[in-house]
């Protein structure tokens, strides 16, 4: 029989060598309870609502690392429980957000508000704290796909953002009319920008999503100065002329040193409700061929879909989730950005990616 207390420092010692997928260090706070004999070794182990969309996979990765370390325990049981850890103030601005990605597209109407928006459900839905700032400020859509309307008010010295089923959210949108444009030059944008990151009360969060205005420079440079940005995710579509500007977008967010994230293909193919028939109208598999020459990570696709138009014109984007034949492409995709900050996390030290400015 081996010694209980030989056995439970062994099984610590295993899971130390698995990384926790926010901050990429071995676990070690995180090893709430662990309890191992001979037959048996059970292990609680704590997840950040971070990396919710990935909990799945945390769990089975500590599973397999235990089976292959202890082949001859007959029973072996994970259980991954919440672990908290509030996010730190980061930049110049001091936003309280552990990830800060910007969504961004070489040129409008390629459908990046909806992934952005989409994007920012699929998190919360897995479990995640996530704020939505949109920076459109040429096209602010998000309040028309979140339906999401009103006078934003203040508390305090704070600005409080509205709320979209428990996602704090700001639009340029709250402030011009609808249908009025936006005529602002440079310094105006900047400073309107850092009102919304310095002094919206956003609370403590995992994710600050960022719709940004397609194509320029401009808020991604006013951006990256004011706070570390984790990262750009471009949304393109499959045809050659999307493509050549998603290239442009990923060469201009590389200038300002804003690491690209992923690509995510949109409306890359239809199924026709008709026959169901599959027709790829666009192409399709242009932008994943390009995300694997240039070494960029692809984060999925979203094929053509006539209600996920239609939830879009009417404010109504979280049915989306309810839907069998959109929502597997929308969840994938949070997934398989959480995991590639997973994994970066893993490869680098949490500090040399994020630094602290100011
Ligand atoms: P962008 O932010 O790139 O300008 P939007 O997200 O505002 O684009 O989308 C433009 C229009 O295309 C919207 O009406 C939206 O509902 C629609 N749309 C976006 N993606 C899809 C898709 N996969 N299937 C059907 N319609 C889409």
């Amino acid at each position: 029989m081996t010694d209980s207390n030989e056995l439970n420092t062994k099984v610590q010692q295993t899971l130390k060598t698995i990384a926790d997928p926010e901050t990429g260090r071995p676990l070690k706070n995180q090893i709430h309870a662990v309890a191992a004999d001979d037959d048996s070794i059970s292990v609680e182990v704590g997840l950040t609502s971070f990396a919710a969309p990935i909990r799945d996979k945390f769990k089975s990765d500590i599973e397999t690392a235990l089976t292959k370390a202890f082949p001859d325990v007959g029973s072996i049981n994970v259980t991954v429980t919440d672990h908290d850890r509030p996010a730190q103030p980061i930049g110049q601005v001091g936003i309280t957000a552990k990830a800060v990605i910007a969504v961004a597209a070489g040129k409008g109407g390629v459908g990046k508000s909806t992934a952005a928006v989409s994007m920012a459900i699929a998190l919360k839905r897995a479990g995640c704290k996530v704020g939505i700032l949109d920076a459109d400020v040429y096209g602010p859509s998000v309040p028309q796909l979140t339906g999401v309307r009103g006078q934003v008010a203040k508390e305090g010295n704070k600005i409080v953002p509205l709320d979209f089923d428990g996602i704090p959210l700001m639009s340029i949108g709250f402030l011009v009319p609808p249908g009025e444009a936006v005529i602002w030059r440079g310094p105006m944008l900047h400073s309107t920008i850092t009102t919304f990151l310095r002094d919206v009360a956003w609370g403590d969060l995992d994710y600050l999503i960022i719709d940004m205005p397609p194509g320029t420079g401009d808020i991604a440079l006013s951006l990256s100065q004011m706070l570390p940005l984790t990262g750009a995710v471009i949304v393109c579509t499959p045809q050659e002329v999307a493509l050549i500007d998603a290239i442009k977008a990923v060469g201009m967010f590389r200038k300002v040193k804003i690491p690209v994230l992923g690509l995510i293909e949109n409306m890359s193919s239809f199924v026709c409700p008709d026959n169901g028939k599959e027709y790829d109208i666009f192409g399709k598999g242009g932008a994943k061929k390009y995300a694997g020459q240039d070494k960029i990570p692809f984060l999925g696709e979203i094929p053509i879909n006539i209600q996920l138009r239609e939830r879009g014109d009417a404010g109504e984007m979280a049915a989306n989730f309810e839907d069998k034949n959109v929502a597997p492409y929308l969840e994938a995709i949070a997934k398989t950005l959480c995991q590639q900050l997973a994994d970066s996390a893993a490869a680098n030290p949490p500090q040399a990616q994020l630094p602290v400015l100011g």
